[in-house]
C-alpha cells in the first residue's frame, strides 16, 4: 500500500526552461524524487512507521528510512523553492530580515552561491531561520535543517542529478541561474512568516 505520496510538481516539467531543462526536471521528479517515495513506502510496509507522518519519520528515524523520508521532504521543498520566470526581489518583512542578517540582497546571493558551490559532494544549500535570524547553511546527502531546530526558508539541490544535464560540473552557474531566475521569494516570505521565534 502507498502510505507516502509523490506531491504534484507545482508547474509543468518544461516550466523552468531555459535555466533547468525539461529532461532534468522529468528525471529529477519522476525518477529521483519519485524513487525516494517508492523506496520509503517499501521500507515502512507492515511497520509502525507506516502510520507516522513524514516529519515524524525525519525527527525519529535513522538509516535508510531517514534518508528516504528526508529526501522526499527536501525535494518537495526544492520544487516549491522555484517559480517559473522568477520573482521580484523580497521586500517588506523578509527584505528587512535579509538586510539585517546579510547586509544586502547581493550579499545573501554571494553567500548562497559560494556555500553551495563549495559544499563537498552531494547535499543541499539552505536559507534558514536560526533562532529568528536568517543564515545560509549546507547539509550533506539527505540531511536537513529541521534536525537542528532551524526553519527552512528556501533551498537548492546540490546533487549532480539536479544540474548535470544542463550545466555539467559547473555547479556555480546552476546556483547563479537558480538564484537570479528561479528563486521563489513568495514561498520564502511565507516560510519566514511562519517562524515561531519571530512571534
Ligand atoms: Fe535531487
Amino acid at each position: 500500500m502507498e502510505h507516502f505520496k509523490l506531491a504534484p510538481l507545482p508547474y509543468d516539467e518544461a516550466a523552468l526552461e531555459p535555466q533547468i531543462g525539461r529532461e532534468t526536471v522529468n528525471l529529477h521528479y519522476e525518477k529521483h524524487h519519485g524513487g525516494y517515495v517508492k523506496k520509503l513506502n517499501e521500507l515502512v510496509e507492515g511497520k509502525p512507521e507506516a502510520k507516522a507522518t513524514l516529519e515524524d519519520l525525519i525527527r525519529s528515524s535513522e538509516g535508510a528510512i531517514f534518508d528516504n523520508a528526508a529526501q522526499v521532504w527536501n525535494h518537495d521543498f526544492y520544487w516549491r523553492s522555484m517559480q517559473p520566470g522568477g520573482c521580484a526581489e523580497p521586500n517588506g518583512a523578509l527584505g528587512e530580515a535579509i538586510a539585517g542578517s546579510f547586509g544586502s540582497f547581493d550579499d545573501l546571493r554571494r553567500e548562497f552561491v559560494e556555500a553551495g558551490t563549495h559544499h563537498f559532494g552531494s547535499g543541499w544549500v539552505w536559507l534558514v531561520s536560526h533562532r529568528g535570524r536568517l543564515r545560509i547553511t549546507t547539509t550533506p546527502d539527505a540531511d536537513l535543517p529541521l534536525r537542528y531546530g532551524d526553519t527552512p526558508i528556501l533551498c537548492a539541490d546540490l546533487w549532480e542529478h539536479a544540474y548535470y544535464l544542463d550545466y555539467h560540473n559547473e555547479r556555480e552557474r546552476y546556483l547563479e541561474a537558480f538564484f537570479d531566475h528561479l528563486a521563489n521569494w513568495d514561498f520564502a516570505l511565507a516560510n519566514w512568516n511562519k517562524v515561531p521565534a519571530r512571534r
